[in-house]
């Protein structure tokens, strides 16, 4: 199975899909560029099939769902991680293991949608009894900012 499937079985499971990652990446780049959602989507792909992106995206949903189902061996941690604790902050560093493949640009996008938290980051965000996403939305912010930055540099060369 290539990467960007197993990536985007995982997303579907906790609810993400790929017309949710168009979304947020048209949020960043389409002030630039008019550009079709198809045109979005493979570029996505591209990253999704990236070996990087795959084990960043996995462990952040692996950390989600133990959270969840209350197996970290450390529940002082797990407690930090269910209620995103404002300084917590190694889901953001995750996330930046994604950005940091796609340069500058990839970086301030992912400050940027993380604060304003468009569409399924949002969602993702809402405090819902039993379920985590802590990982998750900085994953999804990262591969929407990691995107608008290959869109960038593809538009500027
Ligand atoms: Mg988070």
């Amino acid at each position: 199975m290539r990467r960007s499937e197993v990536c985007l079985n995982a997303l579907n499971r906790r609810g993400v899909y790929l017309e949710d990652l168009v979304e947020c990446a048209r949020f960043l780049h389409g002030p630039y560029e008019d550009i079709k959602d198809t045109t979005i989507a493979a570029v996505l792909i591209d990253i999704l099939d990236k070996r990087e992106v795959e084990n960043a995206l996995l462990c952040a949903i692996e950390m989600d769902e133990l959270c969840e189902k209350d197996q970290y061996s450390d529940k002082s941690l797990q407690e930090r991680v269910l209620h995103d604790d404002g300084l917590f902050g190694v889901d953001e560093v995750l996330a930046y293991g994604i950005c940091n493949i796609y340069g500058s640009i990839a970086l301030t996008n992912f400050g940027y949608i993380d604060k304003i938290k468009p569409g399924i980051i949002g969602k993702l965000n809402e405090k819902k009894e039993g379920v985590c996403n802590t990982f998750l939305d900085d994953i999804v912010g990262a591969i929407a900012a990691s995107a608008a930055s290959r869109m960038a540099h593809e538009k500027g060369s």
